[in-house]
């Protein structure tokens, strides 16, 4: 017996309590904009949804994929053939004077420097114009400009493939480099604390524009990416872009994909990119780092 899809996107659309769209373009959802279509697509607003719709696409045998603001993410060109949960209407935060945090894992991490500029608030600073979400720059470890999300959360509220509800602290959230416990274990990140501190404004608001201006130097924001494709070579020392960059490869062009001129770490879209040429880069670009530099570059983005 085969089931009836409508069907299923209507018992979907119930666990979420928001209604389940059939064959969204998962381009228009990641900032590489690419990727064929998901088959389920569905943007729950409170976190009893999310884990609703979660445990029904379990009871359904649906493979599910958990996205947030989908800046590291590469949706393959055939698409999704499941369910995609979008955390982004997942966004409220909540913060003490003192500066505690509490976050939704969809809170956009620009919201959170709009924030702290409002309330006076450091520790955040080197996280602006970091784009996606708290939670999945927690799922990520996502670090920039000296500090990673590991220095500030002090624990995040999670469920698990079976839907129970768990707190980690810091420490159970075994943070290292661009690495989380996220990443090797089936828990959903739906709520994050935060610890920043009271500041001076001015100088939270100095710092902040300091770097997003930094990235924007940087051409950054140019070209549809995901930021860096691989982790640096930590075991060497060596950032990934310099391994790159040596083997001659920037600018390199597969059909609408190319090694980024600025950055040989971004792997850009420059219009017409599908993503197998974006993969197919990555092929090239790992086996001239392993020739040259016997070194096996890691992926930092999820290929999904
Ligand atoms: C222009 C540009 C610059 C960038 N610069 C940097 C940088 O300096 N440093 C850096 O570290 N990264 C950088 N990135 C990459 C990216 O912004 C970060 O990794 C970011 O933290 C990803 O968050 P996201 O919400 O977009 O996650 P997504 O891309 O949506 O997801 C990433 C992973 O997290 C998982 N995930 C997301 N939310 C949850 C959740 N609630 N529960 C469980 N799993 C979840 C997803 O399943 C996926 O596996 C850059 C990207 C771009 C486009």
């Amino acid at each position: 017996m085969t089931l009836d899809p409508n069907a299923l996107a209507e018992q979907l659309t119930r666990a979420a309590q928001t209604p389940v769209v059939e064959n969204h373009p998962l381009s228009g959802e990641c900032s590489f904009r690419l990727g064929g279509r998901a088959r389920y697509f569905c943007t729950p607003e409170t976190p009893e949804a999310l884990r609703a719709v979660w445990l029904k696409a379990r009871e359904l045998a649906l493979p599910v994929f958990i996205l947030g603001g989908g800046s590291n993410v590469l949706f393959k060109d055939e698409g999704f053939a499941g369910v995609v949960i979008a955390t982004k209407n997942l966004r409220q935060i909540t913060a003490t004077p003192a500066g505690a945090i509490r976050a939704y894992a969809g809170a956009r991490n620009a919201d959170m420097t709009a924030l702290t500029l409002d309330r006076g608030l450091t520790g955040f600073e080197w996280a602006s114009g970091l784009p996606g979400s708290v939670g999945g720059g927690v799922y990520m470890n996502a670090r920039c400009y000296g500090h990673s999300f590991s220095d500030i959360v002090t624990s995040v509220r999670v469920f698990t493939l079976e839907g129970q509800w768990l707190t980690l602290s810091a420490p159970e959230c075994r943070f290292a480099y661009k690495d989380s416990v996220f990443q090797h274990e089936h828990f959903i990140i739906v709520e994050v604390e935060l610890a920043l501190a009271p500041g001076e404004p001015a100088a939270i608001r100095t710092r902040s524009e300091h770097t997003l201006a930094d990235r924007q130097k940087r051409g950054q924001f140019e070209f549809p990416s995901a930021g860096c494709v691989f982790k640096n070579a930590m075991a060497i020392n060596q950032p990934a872009g310099k391994l790159i960059e040596d083997c001659g490869l920037k600018g390199l062009v597969k059909g609408g994909a190319q090694v980024y001129e600025k950055h040989a770490n971004f792997i850009i879209n420059s219009g017409t990119a599908t993503t197998q040429d974006v993969t197919d880069l990555i092929g090239i670009i790992k086996t001239r780092v392993r020739e040259k530099h016997h070194f096996e570059l890691e992926e930092e983005i999820k290929i999904v």
